[in-house]
């Protein structure tokens, strides 16, 4: 669980009986393991169950799937000529490696499946690249920008799509004025023009993968709104599932720069 899902549940008085100055330092304590739920004497007991089931299931289920989905698609690199896909795949192959760009940074893939790079490798991200690589079509961008739900296999997973990586982008992007603009001095984002947004940023986590983030400020009373749209070409790209794990993976990378930059 991400600390703001952990912040949420929290009484927010900043009461410091926790023995740190406020809820949110404390749900960032209990995520980096220094706290216990316990520690906080005004959650609720129920609540309390419920987030301790989240906070042991989820991080080892998926680090299994990850690392099953990782074997799987190094076998499937080691039959490629990754030479000659170089160029469909907007990449360039050099000393014997192919050199991939993701979020604007380098990713050399070896013959072996095996992903270097002088960043630090999250596992999420070696994932893409492999299936990305491994993926049976190659699409060029086509500059037409489409929902989740409306990519192939998006329908199914939409709700989980929005609670995971959207909702959270939204409350990031409201809570920390400046965030997006940070995301795109680090990310090599390009700033779009034309949406009704008032923040409108392209990222890349593949390269023939752009991924669009509209942010609406609230106004007049009204909430703010933040919605993730892909190329058209992503969907052709990526399977649906994966396109889920990057949107959570990124999600959750943003979060922890936000604490950054707090
Ligand atoms: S004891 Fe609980 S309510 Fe008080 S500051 Fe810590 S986390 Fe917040």
């Amino acid at each position: 669980m991400t600390h703001l899902e952990i912040y949420q549940v929290l009484a927010k008085t900043n009461c410091g009986r926790c023995q740190l100055p406020s809820c949110l330092a404390f749900a960032a304590a209990v995520t980096a393991g220094q706290k216990k739920l316990a520690d906080c004497p005004l959650l609720n007991k129920q609540v309390h169950e419920q987030l301790l089931v989240g906070l042991s299931e989820q991080p080892e289920s998926e680090l299994h799937q990850f690392t099953e989905h990782l074997q799987q698609l190094k076998h499937q690199i080691v039959r490629l000529d990754l030479a000659t896909l170089a160029p469909h795949l907007g990449g360039v192959f050099q000393n014997g490696r192919l050199v991939l760009s993701s979020f604007g940074k380098d990713f050399q893939i070896d013959q072996q499946g095996q992903v270097h790079s002088e960043c630090h490798l999250i596992p999420w991200i070696k994932v893409l690249l492999l299936a990305y690589i491994a993926s049976a079509q190659h699409q060029e961008i086509t500059g037409r920008w489409l929902n989740f739900r409306d990519l192939p296999g998006g329908m199914e997973r939409r709700n989980l799509f929005a609670s995971r990586c959207e909702r959270l982008l939204k409350q990031l992007a409201d809570q920390h004025p400046g965030l997006l603009h940070d995301l795109a001095d680090l990310f090599l984002g390009v700033p779009a023009s034309g949406f009704n947004a008032d923040l409108a940023l392209i990222l890349h986590p593949l390269p023939h993968f752009p991924v669009l983030i509209c942010w609406q400020a609230p106004e007049d009373g009204m909430d703010s709104e933040l919605t993730v749209l892909f190329d058209a070409c992503c969907g052709v790209n990526l399977p649906a599932q994966l396109i889920l794990a990057l949107g959570i993976g990124m999600a959750r990378m943003f979060e922890k720069i936000a604490l950054l930059h707090k």
